[in-house]
C-alpha cells in the first residue's frame, strides 16, 4: 500500500526523483539527502510501513539479504572502514520519517559519526523480570 504525501513512498516509486543506487520490485536504495558520511544510503520498500511493527514478516525477511547485499558493495565502492546498519522506529528512537526504512552508514577510521550510547550496568533480577515480560509477549 502506498501512503497519501509519504515523501518515501513517492521516492521509492520514482514519483520524486533521487539518487537510487538499486531498484527491484520490492526495494530501492537511495543515498540519503543529508548523509552522515560519504556514501549513506537508505533501503526504503515499496509499499508503506510506518515503522516495524506492523511490518508484514515475510516482508520483512527480505530487507537484511538486500542490506548485506548493498553493504558488500558499499564497502567495495567507497573503500570504507566499516558500515553501521540500523534502523529507527518511533520518535523516541530517532525515526524522523515515518516510512519504514533501514540506514547504511559508512564508516570511515575518525570520522565524526556518533551512533554510540552511554552503558549502564545490569542489575540481575531485573534483567530476570525483562527476559520473562517480553518472553510472554511472544
Ligand atoms: P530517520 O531519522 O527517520 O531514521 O531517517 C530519515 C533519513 O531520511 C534522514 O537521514 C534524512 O536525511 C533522510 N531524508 C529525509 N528526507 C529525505 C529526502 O527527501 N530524500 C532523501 N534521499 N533522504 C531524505
Ligand atoms: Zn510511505
Amino acid at each position: 500500500m502506498i501512503k497519501e504525501d509519504c515523501i518515501f513512498c513517492k521516492i521509492a516509486n520514482g514519483q520524486i526523483p533521487s539518487n537510487s543506487i538499486y531498484e527491484d520490485d520490492d526495494f530501492n536504495v537511495i543515498l540519503d539527502v543529508s548523509p552522515a558520511s560519504r556514501g549513506h544510503a537508505l533501503i526504503v520498500p515499496k509499499v508503506h510501513y510506518d515503522n516495524a511493527y506492523g511490518m508484514d514478516e515475510t516482508f520483512a525477511a527480505k530487507v537484511f539479504p538486500l542490506a548485506v547485499k548493498m553493504a558488500k558493495a558499499m564497502k567495495k565502492a567507497l573503500d570504507c572502514d566499516g558500515i553501521n546498519i540500523l534502523q529507527n522506529n518511533e520518535e523516541a528512537a530517532g525515526q524522523t520519517v515515518f516510512h519504514f526504512h533501514t540506514h547504511l552508514i559508512p564508516r570511515y577510521k575518525d570520522d565524526e559519526v556518533d551512533v554510540t550510547w552511554k552503558q549502564h550496568a545490569s542489575v540481575a533480577e531485573e534483567q530476570i523480570a525483562i527476559t520473562k515480560q517480553i518472553k510472554e509477549e511472544l
